[in-house]
């Protein structure tokens, strides 16, 4: 029996994570799920919406699945995705982006992988007001945390069978800064020669990638540019609703889509569970239940198929009829 911790969010977290919990259930793997809320919920009662009791419950299981979770807006409270993410020092945030079968888009031949640096550059939070009508924030890139994920991107290349890693940067601007990232790369790749090399500033991967999509396999970017891209790639194979994703650290790891919370269908049986169940997927790999994992994603990828769809896909099924249809097809 796992124990992993459950953070189930809000919005439409709870409603996805009820129905991957489900899913899970049925295909038969036992998890005591450790339930931990977050987020705006728990302000009022505990004072911070990312409590201590969340991050010593991950310490614990050293797993954890966690729905989306809302930062309330000029409350003072830093993101909790981002928090989190400090907190455990999950620095390798790993997107894979690859076309699902029964999900017609521009595109057929997407099949890259996100690995965006999770610590630092812009999202460091070192902002000043330096008067009414000036503000700065400072990007922060070191060459500790560059080569660290750097790494991590050629080991990930190695185990998964991927033939290239790309650097993306903007290093003929910002000479330092993205300057020392991409130096950082270099200086890592001189240990992977068996991985094909390359280099592109963030622009042109931007343009390239909404017309050649197919010719990218492994990214590796600083913060805030992974995050950008991430969400491009989320739109070259359906967008947001599939988009799954991992934060990883060297002792634990926190899985969870790429979306955010979305209040604007929140409560109303309409949200599609995939990208937490593609997630979730990953998560068992991680855990070495690669039967259970492959059995849900082949139960997904039948249910995908056979045309059944939520509305973020064209389709007309609730939450719920999306997760039962999942179910029955679980063999
Ligand atoms: P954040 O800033 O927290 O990342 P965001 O502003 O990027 O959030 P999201 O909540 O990620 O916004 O989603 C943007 C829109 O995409 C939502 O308002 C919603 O309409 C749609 N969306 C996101 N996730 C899903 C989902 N799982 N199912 C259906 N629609 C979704």
């Amino acid at each position: 029996m796992h124990n992993i911790t459950l953070i189930n969010g809000d919005g439409i977290g709870p409603e996805i994570s009820d129905s991957v919990v489900k899913i899970i259930k049925a295909s038969g793997l036992d998890i005591n799920w450790d339930i931990q809320s977050a987020g705006a919920d728990v302000i009022e009662k505990e004072g911070t919406p990312l409590p201590q009791r969340v991050l010593d419950s991950i310490k614990k299981n050293r797993v954890a699945l966690k729905a989306p979770v809302t930062t309330p807006i000029g409350k003072g409270f830093r993101s909790v995705n981002v928090q989190l993410r400090k907190s455990l020092n999950l620095y390798a945030n790993v997107r894979p982006c690859k076309n699902l079968p029964g999900i017609v888009t521009r595109f057929d031949s997407v099949n890259l992988v996100i690995v965006r640096e999770n610590t630092e550059d812009l999202y460091a939070g070192v902002e000043e007001k330096i008067d009414e009508n000036t503000a700065h924030s400072i990007k922060i890139i070191t060459r500790q945390a560059s080569e660290r994920i750097c790494r991590f991107a050629f080991e990930y290349a190695l185990k998964n069978n991927r033939h290239e890693v790309c650097a993306v940067s903007k290093a003929n601007i910002m000479k330092l800064s993205d300057g020392l990232f991409l130096e950082s790369y270099r200086n890592v790749a001189k240990d992977y020669p068996q991985i094909k090399q390359k280099e592109i500033l963030v622009d042109n991967l931007c343009m390239q990638l909404v017309q050649n999509p197919e010719k990218f396999d492994v990214l590796v970017l600083p913060n805030l540019y992974g995050d950008i891209v991430s969400d491009l790639a989320a739109g070259l194979i359906g967008g947001l609703g599939v988009a799954q994703g991992a934060n990883i650290g060297d002792d634990c790891a926190v899985f969870e889509p790429v979306h955010g919370s979305a209040p604007d269908i929140k409560g109303q049986n309409k949200a599609n569970p995939t990208a937490l169940l593609l997630s979730a997927v990953e998560m068992l790999r991680y855990i070495e239940e690669y039967s259970y994992a492959d059995k849900i994603e082949k139960a997904l990828f039948k249910t995908l198929t056979q045309g059944y769809k939520t509305f973020d896909l064209g389709g007309e099924l609730s939450t719920t009829e999306f997760r039962d249809k999942i179910i029955e097809n679980l063999v």
